[in-house]
C-alpha cells in the first residue's frame, strides 16, 4: 500500500528546501511514497501576473516579467544536480521558457481562449516544479520518476477551476501510477493541473494542489495523505492570541471542517472531500519540523482524553439585528430577509431568531449602506461592526451541553451575543466585542486546556 505525501510551494521555495524535502521523502522509502509537489513559492502568482500583461497585447513584457522565476529554477538545478541531470533539467527549462514564450504571444491574437491559454501557462509552474525535484530526489539516490498529472488527472473542460471526472481519472492515474510503484520508484506528479478529455491543460483552482493529493490518494487506495506545509499541524488556537497552543493530535472530518471556516491552516472542506469518501487519513506536517506527529485528520471521531479540540475565533464581524413586530406569527419573513443578502451576495455565517427579531453575523461590510436601507422596509435594523465570532470546536460537545455552561462562567463578565448551539453537534459559535477577543480566546483556552499549558 502506498502513500501520498505532497509538499507545498514553501517546501520547494529554493534549493535547501529541495534537499529538506528529499530527506523527508528517504525517511518514508518505505512507504512506498507518491509525491504531489506545488510550484515553487510565488511562481503561480507569477505566471498569473505574465497572462494579464499578456492580455494588454505586450507579449514581450509579460515574457520578461519572468525572468527571476527562470532564475530561481536554474538556481536551484545549479546547486543540487551534476552534469547530465542538471543539463538534462536546463534543456527541459528552456524548452519550457520557449513554450510559455509561445503561449503567451497567443493572447493578443485569441482573446476567447484566453482562459484556455492561462491554464497552459501556469501548468509550468508545476510541470517544472515535479521535474526538478524528481532530479534532485534521485541524485540523492531516491529512485524516482516525473509523471505528467496531465495524464492522471483528467476533468471536464472548465478552465480555471475544473472538476475532475472520477471514472476516467481512475482509470489513468491507476494505469500511470501502479508499474512505477510496483518497480520501487517513487513518482512525482506536479498538483494542481489537469487535462480534459481532448488532452487540453486545465486547472482545478487555486491551492489545487491537496485537491491533487486527495484524489490520488482516493485513486490509488493511499493508507496516508501527508500533506506537509510549514505549520505544526493544527493547533488548538491562534498562536498569536495564545502562545502556547498546542498542536492537536487529531482531528474528525468534521472538527476539520468547522475549523477550515475560521481559516485555521486545515485544509478545505472540498479538497479532503475524496479522502473523507473513502476514508483515508490525511496528516497534516511540517516540513520544519519533520520529527513532529502533526495533526491526523481521520474518519475517527475521538472524544477524549480532550472533551474539546480547538477555540477558534474570526474577526472584522459586522452583526445585523432585525426587528420587526411583523415577525410574530407570520410566514414569509425570513425568506425576504435571506433574499436581501442574497440579492447582494452576502454570505451569512451565524444567525439566531426570536420570535420578533433576527440577528445575523456577516464578514464582510461591503455592501452594507444598500444592504441596511433595503432590510428598514422589513424592520427595525441595529447594526454593530467590530465584533467577532468564537467557536469552540470538539466531537465531545455531541450531547454534553455542560461544556458550553462551563464555557460561558469563565467569560460570565463579557457580554455575549448570538449564542448557537446546536445546529452543529459539535461546535458552538457565539459573537463577543472585538476588543475583548483575545481575552475570550485566552480564558477559554485555559479553562479547557490548561493541564497542558506552559504556564
Ligand atoms: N500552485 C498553485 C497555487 O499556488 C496550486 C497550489 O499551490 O496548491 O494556487
Ligand atoms: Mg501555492
Amino acid at each position: 500500500m502506498a502513500i501520498v505525501m505532497k509538499f507545498g510551494g514553501t517546501s520547494v521555495a529554493d534549493a535547501a528546501a529541495f534537499e529538506n524535502v528529499a530527506r523527508i521523502v528517504a525517511a518514508e522509502h518505505k512507504a512506498a511514497p507518491v509525491v504531489v509537489v506545488s510550484a515553487m513559492s510565488g511562481v503561480t502568482d507569477s505566471l498569473l501576473k505574465a497572462t494579464v500583461i499578456a492580455a494588454t497585447g505586450d507579449a514581450q513584457r509579460a515574457f520578461a516579467s519572468l525572468e527571476n522565476v527562470f532564475k530561481r529554477h536554474e538556481a536551484a538545478a545549479n546547486e543540487l544536480l551534476s552534469d547530465t541531470k542538471r543539463e538534462g533539467f536546463l534543456k527541459q527549462l528552456q524548452s519550457a521558457a520557449d513554450d510559455i514564450s509561445q503561449l503567451l504571444s497567443q493572447f493578443a491574437q485569441k482573446p476567447s481562449e484566453r482562459k484556455a491559454l492561462q491554464d497552459a501557462v501556469v501548468s509550468f509552474g508545476e510541470i517544472l516544479s515535479s521535474t526538478l525535484l524528481a532530479a534532485v530526489l534521485n541524485q540523492s539516490d531516491i529512485n524516482a520518476r516525473p509523471v505528467d498529472a496531465r495524464r492522471c488527472i483528467i476533468t471536464d473542460d472548465e478552465h480555471t477551476c475544473a472538476a475532475p471526472l472520477m471514472s476516467e481519472s481512475s482509470t489513468h492515474t491507476q494505469n500511470e501510477l501502479l508499474p512505477v510503484l510496483e518497480d520501487g520508484i517513487v513518482p512525482v506528479l506536479g498538483g494542481f493541473i489537469g487535462a480534459t478529455k481532448q488532452g487540453a491543460t486545465t486547472t482545478l483552482g487555486r491551492g489545487g494542489s491537496d485537491y491533487t493529493a486527495a484524489l490520488i490518494g482516493a485513486l490509488i487506495g493511499a493508507s496516508e495523505i501527508q500533506i506537509w506545509t510549514d505549520v505544526t499541524g493544527v493547533l488548538t488556537a491562534d498562536p498569536r492570541v495564545v502562545p502556547h497552543a498546542q498542536t492537536i493530535e487529531r482531528l474528525s472530518y468534521s472538527e476539520a471542517a468547522e475549523l477550515a471556516y475560521f481559516g485555521a491552516k486545515v485544509l478545505h472542506p472540498k479538497t479532503i472531500q475524496p479522502a473523507i469518501e473513502n476514508s483515508i487519513p490525511v496528516r497534516i506536517c511540517n516540513s520544519r519540523e519533520p520529527e513532529a506527529q502533526g495533526t491526523l485528520v481521520g474518519p475517527q471521531a475521538e472524544t477524549s482524553p480532550r472533551t474539546i479540540k480547538a477555540i477558534a475565533h474570526k474577526t472584522g464581524v459586522t452583526v445585523i439585528q432585525i426587528t420587526s413586530a411583523r415577525m410574530l406569527g407570520a410566514y414569509g419573513f425570513l425568506r425576504a430577509l435571506f433574499e436581501v443578502f442574497d440579492r447582494h451576495r452576502t454570505v451569512v455565517d451565524v444567525v439566531t431568531t426570536s420570535e420578533v427579531s433576527v440577528s445575523v453575523s456577516l464578514d464582510e461590510a461591503g455592501a452594507l449602506p444598500a444592504m441596511v436601507e433595503e432590510l428598514e422596509e422589513l424592520g427595525t435594523v441595529r447594526v454593530r461592526k467590530g465584533q467577532a465570532i468564537v467557536c469552540v470546536v470538539g466531537e465531545g460537545l455531541r450531547g454534553t451541553p455542560g461544556i458550553a455552561a462551563r464555557a460561558f462562567s469563565t467569560i460570565s463578565d463579557i457580554n455575549v451575543s448570538l449564542i448557537s448551539q446546536g445546529a452543529s453537534p459539535i461546535n458552538f459559535t457565539f459573537v463577543v466585542y472585538e476588543g475583548r477577543v483575545v481575552e475570550v480566546v485566552t480564558r477559554l483556552h485555559e479553562e479547557f486546556f490548561a493541564t497542558k499549558s506552559t504556564k
